[in-house]
């Protein structure tokens, strides 16, 4: 049965990192492995930056992002004892053509770090003596044209994706990139950022995998961000929809996508420390313990507060929402909290280089104000006292609790 292992960027930031991959991939010992690659380290962010220096005309700064991302592949190559251009062959120029939409350039430039990173591992593998095989999602995993956020079709996708893995005399191993896909003409698209969880339990679901393991650079789930409350534990054993109401809530561990493919299929999925493989980590699965019984410190960092008031009084709830709704969708916005009053409609969005459109597309038919600089804090399992020890020296901007969950948007220390 087809087990599928994730590896994150974090996990594969360099050639230490694709040395333990492969550790991992050996001690898995398994005939039928699906491994999962993100884009090595940050170069997704980088790719990013290659968009916008194109789309902004500044050639010179797109071109010299570009190069570094190279070099930076090139140094994990050669380290890892690979050679540039023999082994991997390299895309020179920058796949941005300048007729073209914005968010399809994006899919096409921003593709190209888990192509880097998977054709690197793969070949990596197969000199290691592993039998290996690459495969070119955006051939595989077909999506339609929703630019930045493709839609998957499963149909479509499952029987390709399957014939590849039931071929006779397929090798053990095939690494395949998270993320993205493409659509029927052949034109590449991405998922959505952080996708390749998504990506991992698709696969799962298409193959019937016994499981999905993803390899984190934390111990498993947590009930907080280590980085920010000192005494952590973790969450050895937890239900789907618990980890479902943990992601949208902003927890880091899993995409919100991950979970649905799977618990359709009932394939537990397990979240392990990739520096300590042999660890539990935490198993999400139907069987899982729930609820989960601590509280739980959910950190959304980098929000924006957007108010909207309507310009002529005439407030309608109901017709305020769909425009302002369409505008988050089409401006790709992620929604993070609601609120709405008499006269009044609020909504704290991640703020992404996206927001500024958005917030004039809004200003065309409310008054608008905003408040940046902001992080929402979600407690889950929550009692009053741990609310007021967490509003304690913070200045909060809106909150809303119920009975076991506070959520509070509060102003990051300047
Ligand atoms: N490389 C992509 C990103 O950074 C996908 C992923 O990491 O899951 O968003
Ligand atoms: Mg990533």
């Amino acid at each position: 049965m087809a087990k599928v292992f994730k590896f994150g960027g974090a996990s594969v930031k360099d050639a230490q990192g694709v040395r333990n991959l492969e550790r991992i991939v050996r001690m898995a010992g398994s005939d039928d492995l699906m491994v999962v690659v993100s884009a090595m380290g940050k170069t997704t962010n980088a790719l990013e930056r290659v968009v916008d220096y194109c789309a902004a005309g500044q050639e010179d700064k797109a071109l010299t992002q570009w190069v570094d991302i190279f070099d930076y592949h090139v140094a994990i190559m050669k380290e890892l004892g690979l050679q540039p251009g023999v082994d991997i062959r390299l895309q020179g120029e920058i796949p941005y053509d300048p007729t073209l939409p914005y968010d399809e350039n994006y899919d096409q430039v921003v593709s190209m770090g888990e192509l880097l990173s998977t054709q690197i591992i793969a070949v990596y593998l197969l000199k290691q003596g592993l039998s290996v095989e690459w495969w070119n999602m955006p051939k595989l995993l077909r999506t339609d044209e929703t630019w930045r956020e493709a839609r998957v079709d499963d149909a479509v996708s499952r029987e390709v994706i399957r014939a590849g893995w039931e071929r006779p005399n397929r090798p053990s191993v095939v690494v395949a990139q998270g993320f993205i896909g493409g659509t029927a003409d052949g034109k590449r698209t991405t998922l959505g950022r952080e996708g390749s969880d998504y990506t991992a339990a698709l696969l799962a679901n298409y193959l019937d995998a016994e499981s999905v393991t993803i390899w984190k650079d934390v111990p498993g789930i947590l009930n907080a961000d280590p980085r920010i409350e000192p005494d952590t534990v973790l969450i050895p054993s937890l239900r789907y929809q618990d980890a479902v109401e943990l992601s949208y809530s902003g927890a880091q561990v899993i995409h919100p996508k991950t979970i649905r493919p799977l618990e359709n299929k009932q394939i537990p999925l397990f979240v392990k420390p990739f520096g300590n493989p042999t660890a539990a980590g935490s198993r999400i699965a139907a069987d899982g313990i729930g609820p989960i019984d601590v509280p739980v410190y959910i950190w959304r960092k980098n929000q924006i507060l957007i108010t909207m008031r309507a310009k002529d009084f005439a407030f309608v709830l109901e017709e305020s929402l769909s425009e302002i709704f369409d505008i988050i969708q089409r401006n790709r916005l992620k929604v993070s909290l609601i609120q709405s009053s008499a006269v009044t409609i609020s909504v704290c969005v991640d703020n992404t280089r996206f927001v500024p459109a958005a917030l004039e597309a809004l200003q065309v038919h409310f008054n608008v104000t905003y408040n940046d600089g902001l992080s929402l804090l979600t407690i889950r399992g929550t009692t009053p006292e741990i609310i007021d020890r967490a509003k304690a020296g913070r200045t909060i901007m809106l909150s809303q609790t119920t009975r076991r969950t506070a959520r509070l948007v509060v102003k990051d220390n300047a």
